[in-house]
């Protein structure tokens, strides 16, 4: 049995572990198909010290079952003795967050009240809305289940700045997050409980995971962009018979037998990232190549579910973020920020500067963020969750800006005025344009994502986060560990089954936190 992988992020290598761990396939028999020339889709690691890193921010909690369950047999990059999950759970122990300053309002203080801004008006719209069975949220927006005043409350904030999300997003997919991540409500504001990786997630988990599935004899094809899927002529079956990919301008055919295996990633949330330079905005690359096969596979049939809802040039205004990485070699910046927000880099969670019109969310990293980062450097991150507007300061949108002009609106809402100059000298910004990192959030209905194996599938499983997890929040690597896990299963039927997803409603401590917040807080 061969079984191939289209797609080589975090997904498609999580596949090939569990391939070889729970269904007992050689490594020798998998191939991934990576489009890009790089492993590691939207965990990836751009640049270096001397241009400037790009990578992206991180979010994760205790509760990724399938990640952790995963990542407990492979050896961590920073210490191969333990695993890849007690390096990451033993990380955030010993330097969990503890955010003394999340909010600032355009004064430069620090906003945070009773009941995060919340009436009881809106804690009876909150649990009504968790109340709501999903049928009945099909195609519906957030801002339709709740006030105008809701979405200027500290809560909404914290939550945005966090999770990503905007008012006209997806009322199901909110949904599900409440449900998820109501054991944190009472501690968002100081962040206990969200965690992070201890450095850069590719280094984190993409590095080990390839490490692992290299000496197994797994075959990596980088560079590989597969074009098409035949079907073998059968009524009412899917059965795949051959797999088309482009690599070197070399295009090849694989022959593919009723008992091989294909799990295609049918999307990308990196898909056409730019990333600029200090003097450069990052310039648009329009390709749609991490959807083209998904759209093919989807045209004329029902069962494979609506691309257009999330990938195409009309999605982007609600989906687009535009991400910063500042590479600093000088001290003031850090000893600033550390002043401002009373924590040392890496403890204090994010700082949201909601009066920005990009709305800023910044991130300071415990050092070092890479390995191998020079020592004296310090990495920083962040995004804006409104990249389509005029900055305040900088008349532009944020996607036509240089590294140079994010960096200076950034430090002019900071109020780091005096040492503008300095920080502005030591520090290389690089922006990175992510038209499509939030068409997850995008309001969906029922069939919009099709199942992780098809109707009538054989031999094809659907992976990543644009296939229906029931309960599951997409913008995850656990959303794409258990879309690989439960598409192995169904089809090879081996192996144990996923970790259900944990649901705070019925989780009484949770509850407990949540109602905490509208009586004592
Ligand atoms: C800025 C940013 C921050 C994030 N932060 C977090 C976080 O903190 N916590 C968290 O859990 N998740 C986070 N995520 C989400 C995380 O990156 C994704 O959950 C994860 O990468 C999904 O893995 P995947 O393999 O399904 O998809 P991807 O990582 O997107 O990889 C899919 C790959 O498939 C390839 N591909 C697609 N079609 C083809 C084809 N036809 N032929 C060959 N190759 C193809 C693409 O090139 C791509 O490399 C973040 C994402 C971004 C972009």
């Amino acid at each position: 049995m061969k079984a191939h992988i289209v797609g080589g992020g975090f997904g498609g290598l999580a596949a090939a572990v569990l391939l070889i761990r729970n269904a007992e396939v050689s490594g020798a028999d998998i191939t991934i198909y990576e489009a890009d020339e790089r492993l590691g889709g939207g965990f990836f690691l751009g640049g270096s010290a001397e241009s400037g890193y790009n990578l992206p921010g991180s979010v994760f909690d205790k509760e990724y079952r399938c990640t952790f369950e995963l990542l407990k047999s492979i050896p961590s990059a920073r210490n191969p003795s333990i695993s890849v999950t007690e390096d990451f759970l033993a990380f955030n122990t010993g330097e969990p967050y503890h955010d003394r300053a999340h909010i600032f309002d355009r004064n430069g203080r620090i906003v945070h009240g009773p009941r995060f801004g919340l009436s009881l008006g809106d804690g009876l719209s909150l649990a009504r809305f968790l109340l709501t069975p999903e049928a009945m949220l099909e195609g519906r927006r957030i801002e339709e289940c709740f006030s105008q005043r809701f979405f200027s409350t500290e809560f909404w904030f914290l939550w945005a700045s966090i999770m990503g999300t905007l008012p006209q997003h997806s009322a199901i997919e909110f949904r599900r997050y409440m449900n998820r991540f109501l054991y944190l409500f009472g501690h968002l504001s100081d962040m206990r409980g969200v965690m992070r990786t201890p450095i850069n997630q590719h280094q984190a988990f993409i590095e080990p995971l390839v490490a692992w599935l290299r000496p197994r004899g797994v075959n990596f094809l980088t560079g590989a962009f597969v074009q098409d899927i035949g079907f073998a002529p059968s009524p009412g079956r899917i059965a795949v018979d051959r797999l088309d990919y482009e690599r070197g301008g070399a295009a090849t055919s694989v022959a593919v037998a009723p008992d091989d295996l294909v799990l295609v990633t049918t999307g990308s949330q990196h898909a056409d990232l730019s990333a600029g330079s200090m003097t450069e905005a990052p310039s648009p690359r329009p390709s749609g190549r991490s959807w083209a096969l998904w759209k093919r596979l989807a045209q004329g049939r029902t069962d494979f579910g609506n691309p257009d809802v999330f990938f195409g040039p009309d999605r982007i205004l609600d989906s687009r973020w535009v991400t910063f990485t500042v590479t600093d070699t000088g001290t003031e910046f850090i000893n600033q920020i550390s002043a401002l927000t009373s924590s040392k880099p890496g403890r204090g969670g994010l700082v949201t500067l909601k009066d920005s019109s990009w709305v800023l969310a910044l991130s300071i990293f415990h050092q070092p963020e890479v390995i191998g980062q020079p020592p004296g450097t310090s990495i920083w991150w962040g995004y804006g969750l409104h990249p389509e507007r005029n900055g305040n300061f900088v008349p532009k949108p944020m996607d036509r800006c240089t590294g140079a002009e994010i960096l200076d609106e950034t430090l002019r809402h900071l109020r780091f005025d005096k040492q503008l100059d300095a920080i502005m000298a030591s520090s290389i910004c690089v922006p990175c344009d992510l038209p499509y990192v939030n068409n997850i959030w995008l309001p969906r209905s029922v069939g919009d994502r099709p199942p992780a194996v098809p109707k009538g599938s054989t031999n094809l499983g659907l992976i990543g986060q644009y296939v229906e997890i029931p309960k599951d929040i997409a913008f995850t690597i656990e959303y794409s560990v258990r879309a690989a896990w439960e598409a192995i299963r169904i089809l090879l039927k081996r192996g144990p089954a996923p970790p259900p997803v944990y649901q705070g409603q019925y989780d009484p401590k949770a509850l407990f936190n949540a109602l905490k917040v509208f009586v004592c807080q």
